[in-house]
């Protein structure tokens, strides 16, 4: 069984740390929390004090951190994963990030003698619980074969995309219709509530038919509740739709509801929403109605 060193325990992190263990992984993490890897500890992993400690004498690194900057430094920083990690180590990026940062971790990687996946993932925090999450994987396939243990200790769909950065494209994609459908649902709620008819009961016969979603299931009720605790923070989604707008343009294709959407996340972001969860753009709807409650 592989050593895996594993940076970034955080929602989803953590959840993910413990399935590897559970799995029979050698698991060793490292995140910047104080007392962030108490968790994984517990459940019989390893911690480690720094970067360098996850990354010496490992078979394969995961990264799990917030965004582009978090995973160049950590992995490209003078302290950093390529730094320290043995040749041959696997480097898998599993965080939402540009696929322009993915492509340079893997040509960095390359250069160093190692290999570098993405690998972002879809399904939320419960998805990292239940070790159900969708894998999107860019970079070379025999890498891909090689990861395919840890991929499945993880998640249930595992899918080679393509190249490197084309997991971070097709996670720009998903991300794309979450928030386009988190909007609607939201738009249909306050409808529905502001035309006097039973929300809950509109929700559930919306969800029998061809207006039933994943996003509808998971984020319906708690949103008629106004119950907005991440899950998945309006920060991070607004991050992502930034890099949905900088693939379209470097694709040269026009995303015009993608552009609304970004707009609305970034209006519920100003109105001090950031750290809740996307769910709250039930907020910006009425906000644009004049329903504030
Ligand atoms: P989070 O903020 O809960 O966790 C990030 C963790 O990284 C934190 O524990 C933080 O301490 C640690 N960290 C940050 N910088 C570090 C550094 N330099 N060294 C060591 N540790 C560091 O974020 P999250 O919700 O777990 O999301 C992680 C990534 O997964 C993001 O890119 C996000 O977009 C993506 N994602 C999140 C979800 C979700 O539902 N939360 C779903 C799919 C994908």
């Amino acid at each position: 069984m592989w050593t895996i060193g594993f940076i970034g325990l955080g929602v989803m992190g953590a959840p993910m740390a413990d399935n590897l263990v559970k799995a029979g992984f050698d698991v060793v993490g490292h995140t910047r929390r104080p007392g962030g890897t108490d968790r994984l500890v517990a459940a019989g992993g390893r911690a480690a004090g720094s970067v360098a400690e996850a990354s010496r004498g490992t078979d394969a690194v995961i990264t799990m951190l917030p965004d582009s900057p978090d995973v160049t430094s950590v992995v490209l920083g003078a302290d950093g994963v390529l730094m320290h990690a043995d040749p041959g180590t696997l480097i898998i990026d599993m965080s939402t990030v540009r696929p322009q940062t993915a492509r340079l971790i893997a040509a960095a990687a390359g250069d160093a003698g190692l290999a570098a996946l993405d690998a972002p993932v879809s399904g939320g925090e419960q998805g990292a619980i239940e070790a159900a999450l969708s894998i999107m994987v860019g970079g070379a396939l025999a890498d891909f074969e090689r990861a395919r243990p840890v991929f499945e200790a993880l998640g249930s769909t595992i899918v080679h995309v393509g190249p490197a950065g084309s997991g971070q494209i097709v996670k720009a994609a998903n991300q794309l219709v979450v928030a386009g459908t988190i909007e609607l649902v939201a738009e249909a709620i306050v409808l529905l509530e502001a035309s006097g008819v039973d929300p809950g009961r509109g929700l559930e016969v919306l969800g029998g038919g061809l207006a039933g979603s994943t996003v509808l299931a998971r984020k319906g009720t708690a949103m008629l509740d106004r119950r907005f605790k991440p899950g998945f923070r309006v920060d991070l989604h607004h991050k992502d739709l930034g890099i949905v707008l900088d693939a379209a343009r470097t694709a040269k294709v026009a995303l015009p509801v993608g552009e609304l959407v970004a707009q609305l996340m970034e209006a519920v972001r100003e109105l001090g929403n950031g750290h809740l969860d996307h769910g709250v753009l039930l907020r910006g709807v009425e906000h644009l109605s004049g329903l504030n409650r």
